[in-house]
């Protein structure tokens, strides 16, 4: 449930070859700890699964955007996802190229529009007429052409959890792909505004392709109508999403399956092909290391109180996420496992990581790793309780980087007064 890069030798846990002990040593508890490999593996299945096809992964900044993490990314060739400027200010502080990024998201200021405009990103997915509207006038105050797709609500029912599926006509997302042609219509004729992409995005955490194949047949079907139409489509952008297996018996969403199946449908068309993947690039590369504080019993039950909390990982309590939990010392294989709560010190029920979970009996010290946190982990974080954040730890074989250092209790209290 971790990837290959996490990895036991001798009875220790390692991240490559970095061993999580002297991580957690050197650097303090809770840390996440990132491998770069396993981001690099997982950007490179996507690239070699759509070589040939014109196409450009876009990473979905919002899922990791520690500067490292970007950086090796960009390296790799990525464009990225953005849903904001602060976004976009990472990008190119970690030496990512503008004209490979897109703007996603349903409410854009426009101070927002026009940094991204005078960076010279490469297109905006818009999800309304009146943010079309506005970047047309943004465009033509800075005598510019903005290059816009349409992010249309496909009418998709992404199987996922409720609140990170998007594609359903009664979501907030998009224009409704039953208006789109109409709206590209007006949209082609304000000044500053060149109509050159389709683009949906159904949801996230996508386990099985189908629904993303389904949509991908309505955009399909919608860029032949607006070029039959004479508009200047270029781009079909379909989006995020692809799950990974959290659960033992999980299966993650197939890369190469999706390729396979795309393929055919857009060789030949002239269409770029842009994809926004962020969990399924991230999520496995990364896993948070904690150490336990005490347990206790209340009762019949079995309390590991940990010193990483809700505000470092926020998924289980806010999507009843699943997260396998191991222990960075492999227990021997005779001692009977014990049933425990999980859980952080912040003062809400809801701060826990895992409920009712078997796990090998654990004492004070010890230390624990959440796999599969290394997309919507550390970006979800807070302050709450006032816990300064935790650090960032990239590894590259044996050498660790301080991507981000775990702030400080002055950290917390910078730019506030009384
Ligand atoms: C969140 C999001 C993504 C990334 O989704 P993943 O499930 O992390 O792949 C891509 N595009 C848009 C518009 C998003 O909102």
């Amino acid at each position: 449930m971790c990837s290959d890069s996490f990895h036991y030798r001798n009875g220790t846990l390692f991240c490559e070859d970095a061993d999580l002990v002297s991580l957690a040593e050197a650097h303090g508890t809770p840390a996440y700890v990132y491998s770069k490999n396993a981001i690099a593996r997982r950007f490179e299945a996507y690239k070699s699964s759509f070589a040939g096809l014109p196409h450009r992964i876009c990473f979905a900044v919002k899922a990791n955007s520690n500067l490292a993490v970007l950086a090796t990314l960009a390296r790799l060739g990525a464009g990225f996802d953005i849903v904001s400027a602060g976004e976009l200010h990472r990008v190119l502080a970690a030496g990512g190229d503008p004209a490979s990024v897109v703007f996603s998201g349903v409410g854009k200021t426009a101070a927002e529009i026009r940094f991204a405009l005078q960076k010279g990103i490469r297109s905006f997915n818009c999800e309304s007429e009146y943010e079309i509207e506005t970047i047309s006038q943004i465009a033509v105050s800075l005598n510019r052409t903005a290059s816009i797709a349409i992010r249309v609500n496909p009418d998709v029912n992404a199987v996922t959890h409720p609140y990170i599926s998007t594609g359903l006509r009664e979501h907030k997302f998009g224009i409704d792909i039953a208006h789109a042609e109409a709206v590209y219509r007006r949209a082609a004729k304000l000044p500053g505004i060149a109509p050159e992409g389709v683009s949906c995005h159904i949801g996230s955490q996508l386990l099985d392709i189908g629904p993303l194949l389904e949509a991908s047949e309505k955009v399909l079907d919608l860029a032949a109508r607006l070029r039959a139409a004479g508009l200047p489509i270029r781009d079909l952008d379909l989006g995020g999403g692809l799950g990974v297996a959290y659960r033992p018996g999980e299966r993650a969403a197939c890369v190469q399956t999706l390729a396979e199946r795309l393929r055919p449908r857009l060789e030949g068309l002239g269409l770029t092909l842009l994809l926004e993947p962020g969990r399924s690039i991230v999520a496995e590369a990364g896993i948070l290391l904690m150490r336990v504080l005490l347990t206790k019993r209340n009762g019949q039950k079995l309390f590991v109180v940990v010193d990483g909390a809700m505000n470092d990982l926020i998924r289980p309590a806010l999507y009843q996420a699943h997260h396998e939990i191991l222990p960075v010392r492999e227990a021997a294989a005779n001692v009977p496992a014990v049933t425990a709560d999980i859980v952080g010190p912040v003062c809400e029920t809801g701060d826990f990581f895992a409920r009712g979970r078997e796990i090998a009996p654990v004492e004070p010290g010890d230390l624990l790793a959440i796999c599969m946190a290394g997309a919507y982990g550390f970006v979800l974080s807070s302050n709450y309780n006032s816990r300064p954040r935790a650090c960032e730890l990239l590894v590259d074989g044996a050498e660790v980087l301080v991507a981000r250092k775990r702030e400080t209790l002055e950290d917390l209290i910078r730019g506030e007064a009384f």
